[in-house]
This record gives C-alpha cells, sequence and structure tokens, in this order.
C-alpha cells in the first residue's frame, strides 16, 4: 500500500476499493506529495484497464467559429465580422475530410463547432449528413451538449429528437465531451451565461445514454472555479455514471488564457496543478474506465507524464487543431501516430488505436 503521512487513511480506502468522498477529494487537492498522488492514481489505472493507451487516428472538423454565445474563456468563437471568422460550407467540409483521408488509418471524425447565429439544425445536419454519405467508413463522434442543447432550443425538437436525427440521419456514434467546463451555476453564470446550464448538460449525457448513445465527459478548470467546485463537477459526473453508465472517457482541460476575455486576469496552471488534477480525477472517478491525458491542452511532454498519474488515453492524431491554438496552445496542431505510438511506448504502455467507442483497431504490443 502506498503512504503519504497524513493520507493513509486515502491510501487504505483506494487500496480496498472503498469510494472516496467529497471531504477526501477536497484534501487530495492539498496534498504537495505530488509523486505519491500519482503512484497511487496509477496503481488504480493499472488495476483497472491495464496497461494499454487507446489513441485514435482522427480529423477535427469545426463547421464554423462564429458563435452567439461569447464565453469568456473561449478564444475561438467570433461574431460575424470579426477577423478570422468562417463558416464551412458542405464542400469545404468535405475538403477538409478529403485531405485528412491521406492518412490511409484516418478512422473518424470529431466535429465541435460555434453557436451560429443564423444556422439552423438542419444546416448542422447537413453538412455531417454529407460527410457521413460521401464517407460511410469513418466514424462521427461530435457535437457536445452545449451545441445539442442549442440544436433543441433553435429547432424546437427535444433532445431526444435532435439525437435521433443526427444518429440516423448523420450517422453520429458517440458525443463529444466538451462544454461541461464547471458544472455549476455560479460559474456558468459568469463566464458562460448564454448557453445551456449544467442541468441542461447533464441531461444531453443522460438522454443519449437511455438511447445507447456513448458520450465523453470533460472539465475545464484553472480560471473562477474554487477546488470544492472541481471536486462537486467530478461528483455529478460520478453520479450520473452511477446511474446510465454511459460516460466513455473523461478529459481534463486546463484553462488557455490567451486571447480570451478572462485571460487578462488569471495566469495559466501549472503543470503541478495539471498533475494532480489528472490523478484526483482518476481517484474519484472510480466508475470511469478511462481518463485522458489531451496532448494539445497539456502540451505533449506533460500528456505523456499523465500515463503515469492515472491517464490511459491520449487522444488522437487529430489532423489539424485550431480551437485551442487560437487560444495560445503550444502544442503541435497535429501528431503522426508514429509520434503517439512512440510516446506511449516510452511510457512503458501499449498503444492502441481505437474508434470513438473504445473498440480497438490495431494494437502494438
Ligand atoms: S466555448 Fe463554444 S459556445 Fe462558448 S464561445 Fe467558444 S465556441 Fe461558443
Amino acid at each position: 500500500m502506498l503512504n503519504s503521512n497524513e493520507y493513509t487513511d486515502i491510501a487504505q480506502k483506494v487500496d480496498q476499493g472503498i469510494r472516496l468522498t467529497r471531504e477526501d477529494g477536497i484534501r487530495l487537492f492539498h496534498c504537495n506529495d505530488i509523486a505519491w498522488l500519482g503512484a497511487l492514481a496509477d496503481s488504480v489505472r493499472k488495476k483497472k484497464c491495464g496497461d494499454i493507451v487507446y489513441y485514435n487516428v482522427n480529423c477535427h472538423v469545426n463547421l464554423t467559429n462564429i458563435c452567439t454565445s461569447h464565453c469568456k474563456f473561449c478564444a475561438f468563437g467570433r461574431d460575424k465580422d470579426d477577423a478570422g471568422a468562417y463558416e464551412m460550407t458542405k464542400e469545404k467540409a468535405l475538403s477538409v475530410v478529403e485531405d485528412a483521408l491521406h492518412d490511409p488509418n484516418l478512422a473518424g471524425l470529431h466535429v465541435v463547432s460555434g453557436l451560429h447565429p443564423t444556422w439552423s439544425f438542419e444546416d448542422y445536419l447537413g453538412i455531417v449528413k454529407a460527410i457521413h454519405e460521401k464517407y460511410p467508413q469513418l466514424y462521427i463522434k461530435g457535437f457536445t451538449g452545449v451545441e445539442i442543447t442549442h440544436f433543441a432550443q433553435i429547432s424546437g425538437l427535444s433532445i431526444k429528437e435532435v439525437l435521433t436525427r443526427l444518429k440516423e440521419e448523420a450517422g453520429l456514434q458517440a458525443i463529444a465531451g466538451g462544454g461541461a467546463e464547471i458544472l455549476s451555476d455560479r460559474v456558468r453564470n459568469q463566464l458562460c451565461p448564454k448557453k445551456a446550464t449544467a442541468d441542461q448538460w447533464l441531461e444531453v449525457a443522460r438522454t443519449a445514454h437511455l438511447m445507447g448513445i456513448k458520450t465523453n465527459a470533460s472539465m475545464l478548470y484553472g480560471h473562477i472555479e474554487t477546488i470544492e467546485e472541481r471536486v462537486d463537477h467530478l461528483l455529478k459526473l460520478r453520479s450520473l455514471q452511477d446511474e446510465t453508465g454511459g460516460f466513455q472517457t473523461f478529459i481534463c482541460f486546463p484553462f488557455l488564457p490567451k486571447n480570451t476575455e478572462l485571460g487578462q486576469k488569471i495566469k495559466q496552471t501549472s503543470m503541478w496543478d495539471d498533475l494532480r488534477t489528472m490523478a484526483i480525477s482518476r481517484l474519484m472517478l472510480d466508475n470511469f474506465m478511462n481518463i485522458k491525458a489531451y496532448w494539445v491542452m497539456l502540451t505533449v511532454p506533460v500528456a505523456q507524464i499523465a500515463l503515469g498519474f492515472g491517464a490511459n488515453d491520449i487522444d488522437g492524431t487529430i489532423h489539424k487543431e485550431t480551437i485551442l491554438h487560437d487560444a495560445g496552445a503550444t502544442s503541435p496542431t497535429a501528431l503522426s501516430e508514429d509520434s503517439i505510438i512512440r510516446i506511449i511506448r516510452e511510457a512503458g504502455r501499449i498503444p492502441a488505436a481505437c474508434d470513438c467507442n473504445f473498440n480497438i483497431l490495431r494494437k502494438f504490443e
């Protein structure tokens, strides 16, 4: 059993598979023994999911960055007349996919976009449907709980009807994890009052799970939230996962301040905080199989270290990332599959390419 003086009781609980409480989570955020915390999280990872690290050979498609929400932490969203604002036509979206298909291993697409002021649900649906019809071999993971709530609001359809149409007409196989930010009304009212509330985001996930569509979850931390709000966020996800079992992976997103309204006042998180948050997420989310180290936000070196702090998923090749590079991400905009395999192998783990539902496509023992 791993020990760190004051935390023996927590180590014992983890060892015995006893669920950690809110108080345990808050205490762990005050633990300065980062090596102990990482080893504890890593022991859980090893027991729960072995040595495989998942990745996708994928392409990000962001249909538009024009967005009505004006979230204070976002550097991607623009007004229609702003410099750099864009909206893809069907042809443009198809050409982005065609370009990504130069990689013969491309398995699927990650599609997320802004909340466009004049696009209808049919506009979004039509583009993804065209991609799906032309490239049915590619999986489509897409749209966050925020976008799906928006589609329901602008179309008058229920969440279930929106999801049914995306699944049946556009081939949607899984839902992206973004938009959860911090599931607290206090935080959302200050940072993103125009978009889905915490309850609405959770309701999209619940509805999807009941329909058999898997979703993902995230936490954007390192801005105005308190440690208690981080822990409560994890508990809300854990509680829904107890109810439905429909979440696949949890992604820690550190806030990147550059070019955001909030960034004038807030400094970027430290590597220490990123690794601590990763480890605590693994420990608190005892009913999540996968914890993702998203290399775009963490940087490649930190994501690689995070594999020793509870993570077993390193996202994908991406093809060309734009949302976070607008916010000053210093990582590359894409990684080759060979680089991802090397990063995972150096960490002593087994790389496995998977689809958006964690079905293994290729494994490199
Ligand atoms: S985070 Fe999403 S919803 Fe908010 S402004 Fe950016 S693109 Fe729009």
